[in-house]
């Protein structure tokens, strides 16, 4: 085990697409494996595929990490490092180098095969019943042949060459793991064009930046034997000092217990933000895929995730991705903060597009009253909006299936009693205004629960919403008692 403060970890997206939740499962553990060895997270943006790759991207991945509170060591950017550029488009020539020292040194070969030939020899091969990876055609070429290629007009790519052995490494997660070498075939490095490719360009780089842990997804688990034996190589050219330990997180099952694939809706980091997680309740969430704090308490925040995270305790079975949970545990990072922390986190969700009222409309001293109350109730921080519309609305959203269901039996009767108590009551205390609605429940042989749900409906529009008694008050008494005017012309209509 490297000494703690050696620890060097990584996290390398490749910037296409939106960043999705596996990938900040990947970065999280990194992140908190460094932290808690208080080492070092490198962060690397594997940009060698231009056909793929955009800038767009790459500015997400960095503001998500950024929203995220995932903070790394070195890395793009102005965070710099020892080791810049940590944009692998802008270090083609270390990797050029690196495939001439590979090739000199006999450690890789060129190989002539075209698609078709390596086509027609592999099928060959899978209806013999032998191993149908690359079957090794060009490892000792004649200079005759290889010259006699060249005439034809022939390409090559570059290729790796396995050694003849069994590879061995002990996988943090998975425990010891064997590959023999008929499973392990030679592979590309280099296309014919020159371009590095990702099975170079990675463990290259992360021998140059000295990483000591690779942990990433199982879904890269066939790679690492290959990885090993071209580390052996690059410690025999003196490129690479060791061969990291490696330890690969479990899949995520999505729906339907199918791996969760990037593409999946609920996959999309993007959506998590806009309905308004926290940061750390996502985080929280995300951990659990994998990973566990203890048998008895899963929700903690992040400085507790970083004292008890060790990746031995990654469980290598497949993680499933339970929406319901995850929003219940943002709901009690939502409980955890302070009110003024809950008031300001809110604030994209009182405003355009979100706000379905005027802008000018918005009374901050309302918002703050009513803050407390619905920061015990919201899942995530997008159901504010219809939470708290009806304070800033001229008149309440309108409802017509909120309106069958609470206007039953005689609401007419039931309002007028329940508007007449109001009025009288004391609109300083919720107490008060209860009690004006119980009563008029009473009068008409109804419980509190029936009795409150067409004033409900007829102040906030809604039959569902933050407590009854608190929400009038801070409406206040002139809106309640005419939204109510309001309900009984309309009832009488
Ligand atoms: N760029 C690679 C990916 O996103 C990194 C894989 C690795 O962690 O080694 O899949
Ligand atoms: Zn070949």
């Amino acid at each position: 085990m490297a000494n703690a403060s050696n620890v060097r970890v990584r996290f390398c997206p490749s910037p296409t697409g939106n960043p999705h939740v596996g990938l900040v499962r990947t970065a999280l553990f990194n992140w908190a494996f460094a932290r808690h060895n208080e080492g070092k997270l490198v962060f690397r943006i594997e940009d060698t595929d231009a056909a793929r790759d955009s800038e767009e991207s790459y500015d997400q991945l960095l503001d998500s990490l950024r929203w995220l509170g995932l903070n790394w060591d070195e890395g793009p950017d102005e965070v710099g490092g020892p080791h810049a550029p940590y944009r692998q488009s802008q270090r083609m020539d270390i990797y050029k180098d690196v495939a001439e020292k590979l090739l000199a040194a006999g450690h890789a070969y060129h190989c002539y095969c075209t698609t078709p030939e390596l086509d027609e020899r592999r099928d060959a091969a899978r209806k013999a019943g032998k191993p149908s990876g690359y079957d090794g055609h060009c490892r000792d070429l004649s200079a005759e042949q290889i010259e006699a290629y060249k005439a034809e007009g022939r390409t090559s790519i570059v290729r790796f060459r396995m050694p003849d052995e069994t590879i061995t490494f002990t996988d943090l997660v998975r425990g010891e793991l064997t590959f023999t070498p008929e499973n392990v075939p030679d592979y590309g490095i280099v296309r014919a064009n020159g371009a590095p490719l990702y099975t170079l360009v990675n463990p290259v780089d992360d021998a140059l930046m000295e990483i000591t842990h690779v942990l990433r997804g199982e879904d890269l688990l066939s790679s690492t034997p290959r990885q090993v034996a071209l580390y052996k190589a690059l410690i025999e050219l003196g490129i690479a000092q060791q061969i990291p330990a490696f330890g690969h997180l479990p899949y995520v099952m999505g729906e339907g217990n199918k791996k969760l694939s990037k593409r999946d809706p609920e996959a999309s980091l993007n959506l998590y933000r806009e309905r308004g997680f926290l940061p750390e309740g996502l985080l929280n969430y995300l951990s659990l895929l994998g990973w566990s704090f203890s048998k008895d308490q899963d929700i903690f925040t992040m400085s507790e995730l970083v004292e008890k995270f060790d990746i031995a305790d990654v469980n290598a079975n497949p993680a499933r991705f339970d929406l319901k949970k995850a929003e219940a545990i943002n709901a009690d990072h939502i409980r955890m903060l302070d009110v003024k922390a809950f008031t300001e986190a809110c604030t994209p969700w009182l405003q355009a597009p979100f706000a379905n009222w005027a802008p000018e409309a918005f009374d901050q001293a309302a918002w703050e009253a009513i803050a407390p109350h619905a920061q015990t109730r919201l899942q995530v921080l997008s159901d504010i909006t219809q939470n708290v519309d009806f304070l800033f609305l001229d008149q309440p959203v309108e409802d017509e299936a909120s309106w069958t269901k609470a206007m039953k039996g005689d609401p007419v009767a039931l309002l007028t009693t329940a508007r007449a108590n109001l009025e009288a009551a004391d609109w300083t205390s919720p107490e008060s205004l209860k009690e004006a609605v119980l009563k008029a429940g009473e009068e008409h042989g109804l419980k509190l629960g029936k009795a409150q749900a067409p004033v409900r409906v007829a102040v906030t529009g809604r039959t569902v919403g933050l407590p009854l008694f608190e929400s009038l008050e801070i409406l206040g008494k002139d809106k309640t008692l005419s939204r109510i005017d309001t309900a009984l012309g309309k009832l009488a209509a």
